[in-house]
């Protein structure tokens, strides 16, 4: 099973990841840093350090 990733500040989907990743990544679209964990069914997403764009 696989679940949708994506950055929690803008919305932009980042793709699918399958249970148990732990990922840090920067998103291309905004520039926050995010970093997401995939539990199961369920998807934690938690911003680093947030977009400098406003
Ligand atoms: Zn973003």
């Amino acid at each position: 099973m696989k679940l949708f990733t994506f950055c929690s500040s803008c919305g932009h989907k980042f793709g699918r990841s399958g249970s148990g990743t732990e990922t840090e990544t920067k998103c291309p679209k905004c520039g926050a840093e995010i970093a997401y964990t995939v539990d199961k069914e369920t998807v934690i997403v938690k911003i680093i350090k947030p977009s400098e764009k406003k």
